[in-house]
């Protein structure tokens, strides 16, 4: 996970000595400063960025403040960006609800302190802070450092789509921990753990950097492979069933016995063409290769 996590704001403002002076004011916040000078500048930097809060100059010309807010808002990526209005003179309260009913969070009446602006920038900041840690702790799972089965179940259809589009292929490979039931029985549970933790850390190692491994529940795996087919699944496959061989793992200063690993590999669009399908394709090889004496891969439909 990622320790310092990059923040960026967005100023709005068609006055270049105020995009100045409230890019001074926020200066060594460790933050990542972009400014756009219209709402149409505003709008194409949201498109390649993600922002924590954007401050918004209300008087602009050609496209103000409030138009400017309504297409932030119906662009997807944006939104649910916190905007801040900043305004020059006092205005109404309709006016004002009227942002507020657009989405805004604030309003600042110009010229601020410095330290206010700060101050009410940093809530913003933690939010956002808060909300990327959150979402990285919903996709991974803990012990293995691995992306989860949310994040599974998030991305194959993603990739199915993908591959769709560009007429590829997708190998997933499915796999199980050999007879870890009674592992988990003689060795203890943590011990059991430590195992999974490693099986995790090998599996990061020996994918390529096109590929996702995730802990599907349990002592279950499994491995996306983008433009992977049978061949290319199967080769991985047996990679990783012999990376398990060579872990050497102690637990309370003791040598564990080996683990091994049955596992089963499936292609899109040959075994299935949902997810759900391919998953299935290659849960079922799994179990040949559990039927067949485990330690072993076996590709669907052979
Ligand atoms: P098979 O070769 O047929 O897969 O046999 P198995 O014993 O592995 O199969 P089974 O599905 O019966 O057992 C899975 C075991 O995995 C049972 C459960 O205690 C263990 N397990 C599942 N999740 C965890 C975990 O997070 N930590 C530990 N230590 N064990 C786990
Ligand atoms: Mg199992
Ligand atoms: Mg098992």
């Amino acid at each position: 996970m990622m320790n310092v996590i990059p923040v960026s704001i967005l100023i709005v403002d068609d006055n270049p000595a105020k995009l100045t002076a409230l890019s001074a004011a926020l200066a060594g916040m460790e933050l990542d400063i972009v400014t756009a000078d219209s709402g149409v500048d505003a709008l194409r930097k949201l498109l390649v960025h993600d922002f924590a809060v954007m401050l918004l100059d209300v008087n602009m010309p050609v496209m103000d403040g409030f138009d400017t807010a309504k297409m932030v808002r119906r662009r997807p990526r944006s939104e649910h960006l916190p905007i801040i209005f900043i305004t020059a003179e006092r205005i109404a309260d309709e006016s004002k609800l009227q942002g507020y009913e657009l989405g805004a969070v604030d309003y600042i009446l110009s010229p601020v302190l410095p330290q206010i602006l700060r101050a009410k920038v940093a809530v913003f900041v933690e939010l956002y802070r808060m909300r990327i840690i959150l979402r990285e702790q919903s996709i991974h799972d803990e012990l293995t450092g691995l992306y989860n089965r949310r994040y599974l179940n998030e991305s194959l259809p993603r990739e199915i789509e993908r591959t769709h589009r560009k007429n590829g292929k997708l190998a997933v490979i499915m796999m199980d921990v050999d007879l870890f039931k009674p592992f988990n029985d003689i060795y203890g549970h943590e011990a059991g753990d430590v195992v999974l933790a490693s099986i995790g850390s090998m599996l990061k190692e020996h994918v390529r950097v096109s590929d996702v491994a995730f802990r599907y529940g349990g002592e279950e795996f499994t491995v996306l492979l983008p433009d992977g087919d049978i061949a290319i699944g199967t080769e991985r496959a047996e990679v990783i069933r012999n990376a398990a061989h060579g872990l050497h793992l102690h637990f309370n200063g003791k040598a564990l016995p080996r683990v091994t690993l049955s596992l089963g590999v499936a292609e899109y669009p040959l075994h299935g063409t949902t997810g759900v399908e391919l998953l299935d394709a290659a849960d079922a090889a799994l179990y040949r290769a559990k039927q067949g004496g485990r330690d072993r891969v076996e590709g669907a439909g052979s």
